[in-house]
């Protein structure tokens, strides 16, 4: 796996300790995978999602209510079942490794608020899954994934001002130097950047970053303050550029669009081998509440399947981004600081696998957006 790659900036201790962290978040994440798989398989072979239709059937007839009680007790035995991973994983490590500044109330108290949240969009996509599955029985997978995109259109466009003041703290940028530079840099892109707002993620982790939230309205930049506070001025104005790119070129629409093809995609083909996997576990037809197990499995599997696909869209556009940011800045040493910055204190694996990276990362591999850095020429 390892590699020998390497690069002056990039602290090789440090890589070492990344390696550790890496894989012990993998094999937290495959722990949960195998405990949720074996839920499910036992769930289907004891036939107890069947049993409990059954028994909810005998108490309520009202079609909604039931598909919501089903859903409801699902979702809490899952949850209390993958509570102790995502604890180690998310706290235990965390603090291990020197990134979370939470204690363990403030850290339940958030798993508590994204517990509630999941749920109540959860519901909201169930019901309408097994509302729209029994009316459009030849064309539920079309309608199914445009209400999905409609749905992370409203989620993206809220999110700012409703989901994330839930967990973090947001003001405007006060600092008057960064604050005059960035509007030059804004009159340089051409955009008005509207609003540039630092986030206190110091109250959850020491780790850094910068992003574009939000749509229409609600679009803005958030720097958090770990990166106005631990990075020097040049490096933050290298980061905040390159998020004013994706802000320039809509890259939040982009992906949403690419999203949106994936998706349907990705139900058509559901549609079309669902008779199959639902026959072979022994149910008739996808509208069953009951089966919502194997509804469950085919979209896991269709979901891993896919993921390559909108990762390499998502590194399109952050290539697209830091070559922006080159040049605009003109200063690809600060980039190249940020980067390597970025990598030693977070634990980031600067040269992953080659077959990871195209699998799964979002981003290109700090050790690639060095090298575009170091390449990158002054028009
Ligand atoms: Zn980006």
């Amino acid at each position: 796996m390892s590699s020998k790659r390497t690069h002056p900036l990039i602290d090789d201790e440090r890589q070492k300790v990344a390696r550790r962290y890496r894989n012990e978040n993998l094999r937290l994440s495959i722990g949960s995978l195998i405990i949720s798989a074996i839920l499910l398989a036992v769930i289907l072979l004891l036939d107890l999602s069947k049993g409990f239709v059954d028994f909810l059937s005998f108490h309520v007839s009202v079609r909604p209510l039931l598909v919501a009680l089903y859903f409801s007790a699902l979702y809490i035995v899952f949850s209390f079942i993958t509570l102790p991973f995502g604890y180690v994983e998310g706290y235990l490590i965390e603090h291990k490794y020197g990134f979370s500044t939470q204690n363990r109330r403030a850290w339940f108290t958030d798993w508590l608020k994204s517990f509630l949240i999941t749920y109540v969009i959860g519901l909201l996509v169930f019901e309408v899954i097994y509302l729209l599955i029994p009316v459009a029985p030849g064309l539920w997978w079309l309608w199914l994934s445009l209400i999905m995109v409609g749905f992370s259109v409203v989620l993206a466009n809220i999110f700012p001002v409703v989901i994330l003041p839930m967990f973090f703290k947001s003001s405007s940028v006060e600092d008057g130097e960064l604050k005059e530079q960035i509007t030059e840099l804004g009159r340089r892109t051409g955009i008005e950047v509207k609003g540039i707002f630092s986030i206190d993620l110091s109250s959850k982790t020491t780790k850094a970053n910068a992003a574009v939230v939000g749509l229409g309205n609600t679009k803005r930049i958030l720097i958090g303050d770990t990166l106005l506070s631990k990075y020097e001025k040049d490096e933050v104005l290298s980061a905040v550029t390159h998020e004013m790119v994706h802000y320039r070129e809509h890259h939040m629409w982009w992906l949403i669009l690419w999203q949106s093809l994936i998706t349907v995609l990705m139900f058509y083909v559901f549609f079309r081998i669902q008779p199959f996997v639902y026959g072979w576990f022994g149910f008739e037809h996808a509208s069953e509440i009951a089966a919502f197990p194997v509804f469950a499995i085919i979209f896991a599997v269709l979901s891993y399947i896919f993921k390559p696909i909108g990762a390499s869209l998502s590194r399109y556009y952050e290539r697209r981004a830091d070559r922006g940011a080159l040049a605009l800045t003109g200063n690809a040493e600060a980039f190249v600081r940020l980067i390597a910055k970025f990598c030693n204190e977070q634990l980031s694996i600067a040269f992953p696998n080659r077959i990871v990276e195209w699998y799964k990362y979002t981003h290109p591999s700090p050790g690639k957006r060095i090298s575009l850095a170091e390449r990158w020429e002054k028009p």
